[in-house]
């Protein structure tokens, strides 16, 4: 089963305004569904497309003929120019965020059942068993090559499709192509302007009816990435178990966010930054937002409270048929 994302409306106006050369791309990668759309030529879109079904089969965990698959079941891997550039940035990144970003997760992704989807719920020492193996500071990048620590296992699946999307970005500059709407499963590239000068406008998927949305952000030359508890989950006894495991606890991250969208330069930021601010919870991602000035920020919580960044507020939109109370974060 495909992530569940929900249709983001990228408003553009394709009609008119000399903007006739649209080159469109829609494919299924990265366990999810993909669209492109640049104001360029039909090879550009079709090289874009390539370079992230090659991405794909490079950073798949699921997939032991892969990069990662190799490195997870022998302990040590060679790897490719771009998977060793990725790893060494989403070390930085785990890192940068003290570990609520931590590619070593997967044996617990796993272990709740989010990979065969047999959904269950570990039991306590099965999970503090697979806590001793989850830490991205045993994970090693020396020469092109990875080390693992025993038991562990390595998922990009938190910055891969930003990663993805700094790449096709650059291919785009490569290939002179100013303008166009990259939208890889819910992390939107937006390059250049509409035709008519406007800033391109993501939309923000509304948890509880992935396919409106609540609001939008008014955004060029960024990369917007959203990550949910709505994407991937299961329920127990009335209760919701996500995705997004907290790498302290092993269990599903439950601190009452919804959702977090992440606006920056990287696509490989926004996409890590997503995923860890949702961990981290509103208290914490206010302080790593405070610490970095480089990206900005929208956080969603069960009481429908939507916390905003001073540079997300002024980017953002609410949808009229939406009555979120917001409150923005002032640095
Ligand atoms: P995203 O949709 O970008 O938020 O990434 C979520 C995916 O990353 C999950 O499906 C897991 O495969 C993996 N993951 C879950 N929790 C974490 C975490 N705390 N750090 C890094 N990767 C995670
Ligand atoms: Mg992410």
């Amino acid at each position: 089963m495909k992530k569940v994302i929900c249709i983001l409306f990228c408003l553009m106006l394709f009609s008119g305004c000399g903007y006739s050369n649209v080159a469109s791309e829609s494919f299924e990668s990265m366990d999810t569904f993909m669209k492109i759309d640049i104001y360029g030529s039909a090879d550009t879109a079709a090289e874009i497309r390539a370079e992230i079904e090659n991405l794909d089969s490079l950073l798949s965990a699921q997939d032991d003929s892969s990069e990662i698959g190799r490195l997870n079941k022998i302990g040590s891997a060679e790897f490719s120019e771009d998977t060793a550039d990725l790893l060494s940035q989403a070390l930085e990144l785990c890192k940068d965020t003290d570990g609520a970003l931590d590619i070593s997760v997967y044996p617990l992704v796993e272990a709740w059942g989010f990979i065969d989807k047999n959904y269950r719920i570990p039991g306590e020492s099965e999970i503090d068993d697979l806590l001793k193996n989850t830490d991205y500071r045993k994970i090693t990048l020396s020469g092109g090559r990875a080390y693992l620590g025993s038991g562990m296992k390595l998922d990009l699946g938190a910055v891969a499709k930003g990663y993805a999307a700094d790449k096709a970005v650059e291919l785009m500059k490569q290939n002179n192509v100013r303008a166009g709407i990259l939208n890889l499963g819910g992390t939107v590239a937006a390059v250049g302007e509409k035709p008519n000068g406007e800033k391109w406008r993501v939309g923000i998927c509304d948890p509880e009816n992935t396919a409106a949305y609540f609001g939008s952000v008014s955004v060029s030359g960024k990369v917007v990435a959203t990550s949910g508890s709505y994407e991937r989950y299961f329920e127990q006894d009335g209760k919701r178990y996500c995705h997004i495991i907290d790498p302290k606890t092993g269990c599903p991250t439950d601190n009452g966010t919804v959702s977090v969208t992440v606006i920056s330069d990287s696509g490989t930021k926004s996409d890590a930054l997503s995923t860890a601010l949702f961990v981290m919870g509103i208290d914490g991602a206010k302080e790593y937002w405070r610490s970095h000035t480089d990206f900005e920020f929208i956080l969603l919580d069960e009481e429908n409270t939507l916390w905003l960044t001073e540079g997300a507020e002024a980017a953002f939109r609410m949808n009229k048929d939406y009555e979120y109370n917001m409150k923005v974060i002032k640095a």
